[in-house]
C-alpha cells in the first residue's frame, strides 16, 4: 500500500487520502502551475502512527527520507546542507476542511549553522535569522505544546526594548537575540535543547501534525460539525518559498470571484516582504489584491492567468493561498470558496451564462436558504451593533424600531406610521394586529413553530423566539437583559436570522429578488415537477404569493378574516347571542366582508387555483380568556362604584366562556365538526366565496375556486358537508347564471383520514396533507406544549433526529402520506395531492413530496422562492 505521494503522482480524486490541501497541491502540480515541489503523507498513515502508539512507523520514516531525495535533487539544494539548506513547510490538511483547527510549521532544517548559510546564499542575514525565530517559536508551540503568548511576550519586551513599532524594525543583531532567547524558552518549558538535527525537527514535526487530528480543539470543531474522529489528517512536506525576502516578495489570498457579492472580480489581499499567516494574523493590515497591479505588474498579470486557469479548470470560484518570492509567483493552496447567499446566487447563474457551467448545475449550486436570505433587510456588514442578547432564529430579515409590549399599542403606534418591535411573553391569534403592524416579533418562550414564529413567517417579518435573557415587566413597561433596563419607546434591532437583539437602530441594507435570483427561479420552473402554492389569507399577501411565482393558494386560512379588530365583535355576537334573529344579523353583517377579501384573493391570484378552508378553530378563541374575564369581573365587584350592568353583561360572558371550554379543544369542536354542529357559519363562508367568485369572473377574470373542509375522520363528514357546499354553491351560481367550476376537498390531517383515504378520495376532488396536525395527532404530541416542554431535549438527546414539526417525519408521518396518497389515488384517479402544513416550506419535506409523488406543496409567500428551488434540486 501507497501512503507517500509527492505532488505529481497526486490529483482531486485522491482526496480521501491526500485530504483537501494535498489533492489541491497535486492537481495544481499536474495542471503545470507554480507550485513547491513536495510530498503528501496520507491519512492512513495519519492511522497507522496512531495504531503504532502516536509515533511514525519506521517504514514511513524510511519512505519520508527517500521522498526527501528526490526533493532534494528537484530543488538542487541539501536538507540540513551548511551552504544552501533546503527548507520545508509541514502542513496538515484534512479531507474535510477544519480551519483554523490545525497546524503548520514554516521553515524547517534551520539550525544554528544551516541559518548561516541560507544568509550566505541570499546575501540577507536579517532574512534568515528572521526565518529562524519564526521556526523555533512554531515548532515550539506546535511540537513541543509550548504555549505561543511565552513566544509573543518575549518578542514585544524586546520590541519595547528596542524601540521597534513593527517586527520589520527589528535587526539583525536583535533577531539574533530573540533566538537566543527563544531557545532558551524551548529549555526552561520542554527540558530540551532544541533539535539541531534536520531529519529528528522532521519526524517530530510530522508526528506532531499527525497528532494534532486529535488535539482538544480539533476533536470539539468535528463533534460540532458531526466529523468522523477515524478520518486522520493528512501531511504535506513542501519545500519553502519565501514572502519575506524584500520588496518584491509577499504573501497573500485571492479569490477568483467577489466572495461576498458574486462580482466576477479579483478580490483579495496581500503583504509585501511577509511570510505565512503574517496576512491574516492582523499584524500589518494588508493591502487589496488590486493595488499589486501597480506594485509587481508582471506578478499581477501572472495572478490573473493562474485564477483564470483554476476556475476553469474547477468550475468553481476558488481560494487561493500564494506567495511571490523575489517576483517569483507559487501557489501554495486552492479550495473551493466559501460565499455568502448573495455570492452564491449570482456566480451560479454567471457561470452557467458564461457555460461554465450548466443551468442543472447551477440550481445545484445555490441552497434553498440562499434565497431566502436574499429577501430580507439584513443587517448591513459593515455595522458594529452592540448585542445585548440571543435568542432563536425563529424567521430571519432583520427589523429596527421602539420597543412596544402589547398587541393592540404595537397597532396604535403602527396606524401613526411609527416602527415598532412588539416584545412579548409569546403571541396569541388575538395578537395578530399587533404583529401585523410592527417590523418585527420579540418573544421570550416559545420554539421555532410557535405561534410568534409560524405567523411571523408567514408574513416574512423579523422574529426572534425563546429570548429566556431578556425579563419583562408588564407593570412597568420595561425589560430587562442582566442589569441592563430597556423602557417602552427605547429603539432596538432584532435580526431574526441569527436571533440577536441589539440596541439601538442599526443600519440595514434593503431586501429584493435580484435579476441572478430570477433567472436561477426560472430555471428551476423550466425543469421542477412539484407545483409550489402559497398560504394566503388576505389580498396583499395573495399579491406577494404571486409576485414570488405561487402557482395558486394552497390554504387560505378563513379564521384570519374573522379575527380583525372591526369584526371580533360580530363574532362574539354570532357565538354568544341566544337569539336566531341576532345571529342571523351578525352572519348578514359578515358575509360581506369575507366576500371582499375573496374577491380580493381572487384577483390578486389571476386565475390560478385557490383553496378556501371554511373554518376550523373552536370558536372560544374568539371570546376573550376565562382567567382575564374572572380578574376583570374581581375588579368590577371590588370597584367604589358600581356598575351592575356592565357586571351583569361580564357575568354572563363568563357563564358562556365556562360552557365552550373544552379541556382538549384541539381534539374538541373544531373544524368539519364545527361545521357540522353549527351549519350557518359554513354556508355564509360558503355562499361569500362563491359570490365573490361570480363577481370577480364576471370581471373577465378567470377564478378556480376549491373548497376545502378541515379535520375530516370519517367520510360521512365529509358526504354530509359536501352536499351543503354543492347546494349553496348550486343556489348562487344559478342565480348568476354561471357555469364556474369548482373543487370541493379535504384537509387530511389525522390517522383515521389517512387509514381510510380509499373511501374519502371517492367522495372528494382533492387532498391537502394539513402535515402541523398530521405530526400533532400521529406522535401523539400537542404541538404548543411538546415544543417548549421536551421536543428540544429530544433532539438535543438523539432520541429524534429532527423536530417533526419543523422537518417532516419520513418513517411515520410521512408513510402515512404515501399510503393515503396512493389509496386516494386508487380510488380517484383524478384526485389533487397536496400539502399546507409549515413543512410545505422546508426543503428536506420537500423532497419527500416528491418522493411520495404529490401535486404540490403550499408554504407561505415568502418561502414560495424557496420552495421553487427545493423542488428542482428534490427532481435533479
Ligand atoms: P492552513 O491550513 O491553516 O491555511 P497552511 O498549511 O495553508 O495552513 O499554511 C499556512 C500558511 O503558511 C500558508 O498560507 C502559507 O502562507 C504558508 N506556507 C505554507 N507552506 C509554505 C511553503 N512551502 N512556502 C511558503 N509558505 C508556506
Ligand atoms: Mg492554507
Ligand atoms: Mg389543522
Amino acid at each position: 500500500k501507497k501512503y507517500i505521494y509527492s505532488f505529481e503522482e497526486g490529483s482531486l480524486d485522491l482526496k480521501p487520502i491526500l485530504g483537501g490541501k494535498g489533492a489541491s497541491l497535486g492537481e495544481m502540480t499536474s495542471l503545470d502551475l507554480p507550485v513547491p515541489p513536495g510530498m503528501t503523507l496520507t491519512t492512513e498513515a495519519c492511522n497507522l502512527y496512531f495504531e503504532n502508539d502516536e509515533e511514525l512507523p519506521e517504514f514511513l520514516k524510511e519512505g519520508t527520507r527517500e521522498y526527501l531525495k528526490d526533493l532534494e535533487e528537484k530543488t538542487g539544494k541539501n536538507f540540513g546542507d551548511d551552504n544552501n539548506p533546503l527548507l520545508l513547510s509541514v502542513r496538515s490538511g484534512a479531507t474535510i476542511s477544519m480551519p483554523g483547527m490545525m497546524d503548520t510549521i514554516l521553515n524547517l532544517g534551520l539550525n544554528d549553522t544551516s541559518v548561516q548559510g541560507l544568509a550566505k546564499e541570499v546575501n540577507d542575514e536579517r532574512f534568515a535569522y528572521d526565518c529562524y525565530r519564526r521556526f523555533i517559536q512554531m515548532f515550539g508551540d506546535v511540537v513541543l505544546g509550548i504555549e505561543g503568548y511565552k513566544f509573543g511576550r518575549t518578542l514585544d519586551s524586546l520590541k519595547e526594548e528596542v524601540d521597534a513599532d513593527s517586527d520589520l524594525d527589528l535587526t539583525t543583531d536583535d533577531l539574533k537575540k530573540l533566538v537566543a532567547q527563544y531557545k532558551e524558552i524551548i529549555k526552561d518549558e520542554a527540558g530540551i535543547e532544541f533539535p539541531q538535527d534536520p531529519m529528528e525537527q522532521l519526524i517530530k514535526s510530522v508526528d506532531a501534525v499527525f497528532g494534532s487530528w486529535n488535539n482538544k480543539r480539533a476533536i470539539v470543531y468535528r463533534d460540532a460539525h458531526d466529523i468522523a474522529h477515524d478520518l486522520g489528517t493528512a501531511v504535506n512536506v513542501q519545500t519553502m518559498v519565501f514572502g519575506n525576502m524584500g520588496k518584491d516578495s509577499g504573501t497573500g489570498v485571492v479569490f477568483t470571484r467577489n466572495p461576498s457579492t458574486g462580482v466576477n472580480e479579483l478580490y483579495g489581499e496581500y503583504l509585501l516582504n511577509a511570510q505565512g499567516e503574517d496576512v491574516v494574523a492582523g499584524i500589518r493590515t494588508p493591502q487589496s489584491i488590486q493595488t499589486l497591479k501597480e506594485e509587481l505588474p508582471e506578478v499581477f498579470d501572472q495572478l490573473v492567468d493562474v485564477t483564470e486557469t483554476l476556475e476553469d479548470h474547477y468550475k468553481n470560484m476558488q481560494d487561493i493561498e500564494f506567495t511571490i518570492e523575489n517576483g517569483q509567483l507559487y501557489l501554495l493552496q486552492t479550495r473551493t470558496g466559501k460565499r455568502t447567499a448573495k455570492a452564491a446566487i449570482k456566480m451560479a447563474a454567471d457561470m452557467a451564462d458564461e457555460g461554465l457551467i450548466d443551468k442543472e448545475e447551477a440550481l445545484l449550486r445555490v441552497e434553498p436558504e440562499h434565497v431566502e436570505k436574499v429577501l430580507h433587510k439584513q443587517i448591513d456588514p459593515e455595522a458594529e451593533p452592540e448585542v445585548i442578547a440571543k435568542g432563536l432564529p425563529a424567521s430571519p430579515g432583520a427589523a429596527a424600531g421602539k420597543v412596544v409590549f402589547s398587541a393592540d399599542e404595537a397597532e396604535k403606534l403602527g396606524d401613526k406610521g411609527e416602527k415598532v418591535i412588539l416584545v412579548s411573553l409569546e403571541t396569541t391569534p388575538e395578537d395578530i394586529n399587533g404583529v401585523i403592524a410592527s417590523q418585527g416579533v420579540l418573544t421570550t418562550r416559545g420554539g421555532m413553530t410557535s405561534h410568534a414564529a409560524v405567523v411571523a413567517r408567514g408574513m416574512g417579518k423579523p422574529c426572534v423566539c425563546g429570548c429566556e435573557e431578556i425579563k419583562i415587566d408588564f407593570e412597568k413597561e420595561e425589560f430587562l437583559v442582566g442589569n441592563r433596563r430597556f423602557e417602552k419607546g427605547d429603539k432596538i434591532t432584532i435580526n431574526g436570522g441569527t436571533g440577536e437583539i441589539m440596541v439601538g437602530k442599526v443600519e440595514m441594507t434593503e431586501p429584493r429578488l435580484s435579476e441572478e435570483c430570477r433567472k436561477i427561479l426560472k430555471w428551476a420552473n423550466e425543469t421542477k415537477e412539484l407545483g409550489i402554492r402559497a398560504n394566503a389569507d388576505n389580498g396583499p399577501d395573495a399579491k406577494k404569493a404571486f409576485e414570488f411565482g405561487a402557482e395558486g393558494i394552497g390554504l387560505c386560512r378563513t379564521e384570519h378574516m374573522f379575527m380583525a379588530a372591526e369584526r371580533v365583535p360580530l363574532v362574539q355576537q354570532l357565538i354568544l347571542s341566544d337569539s336566531e334573529a341576532e345571529k342571523e344579523e351578525a352572519l348578514a353583517e359578515l358575509e360581506p366582508m369575507q366576500r371582499n377579501d375573496f374577491e380580493e384573493i381572487f384577483t390578486e391570484m389571476k386565475g390560478k387555483p385557490v383553496t378556501v378552508r371554511l373554518l376550523d378553530p373552536p370558536l372560544h378563541e374568539f371570546l376573550p380568556d376565562l382567567v382575564e374575564l374572572v380578574e376583570e369581573i374581581a375588579k368590577l365587584e371590588s370597584a367604589a362604584e358600581d356598575n351592575k350592568e356592565e357586571l351583569n353583561k361580564k357575568r354572563k360572558l363568563l357563564r358562556k366562556v365556562k360552557d365552550m371550554n373544552e379541556s382538549n379543544p384541539m381534539l374538541g369542536m373544531r373544524g368539519c365538526r364545527l361545521g357540522i354542529m353549527v351549519p350557518e357559519i359554513y354556508e355564509m363562508q360558503i355562499r361569500a366565496v362563491f359570490k365573490a367568485a361570480v363577481n370577480v369572473a364576471e370581471e373577465g377574470i378567470d377564478v378556480q375556486p376549491e373548497i376545502m373542509l378541515p379535520l375530516v375522520t370519517h367520510v360521512n363528514e365529509f358526504k354530509m358537508l359536501r352536499s351543503r357546499v354543492d347546494k349553496v354553491a348550486d343556489e348562487v351560481l344559478a342565480e348568476a347564471d354561471s357555469e364556474l367550476s369548482y373543487k370541493v376537498g379535504t384537509m387530511i390531517e389525522l390517522p383515521r383520514a389517512c387509514m381510510t383515504a380509499e373511501e374519502i378520495a371517492e367522495e372528494a376532488d382533492f387532498f391537502s396533507f394539513g402535515t402541523n396536525d398530521l405530526t400533532q395527532t400521529t406522535f401523539g404530541f400537542s404541538r404548543d406544549d411538546a415544543e417548549s416542554k421536551f421536543l428540544h431535549h429530544y433532539v438535543e438527546e438523539d432520541i429524534l433526529e429532527d423536530n417533526p414539526f419543523i422537518s417532516l417525519d419520513p418513517n411515520g408521518v410521512g408513510k402515512l402520506v404515501k399510503m393515503a396518497t396512493d389509496d386516494g389515488r386508487k380510488a380517484n384517479e383524478n384526485l389533487k395531492v397536496g400539502i399546507c402544513g409549515e413543512h410545505g416550506g422546508e426543503p428536506k419535506s420537500i423532497g419527500l413530496c416528491q418522493e411520495y409523488g404529490l401535486d404540490y406543496v403550499s408554504c407561505s409567500p415568502y418561502r414560495v422562492p424557496v420552495a421553487r428551488l427545493a423542488a428542482v434540486q428534490a427532481k435533479i
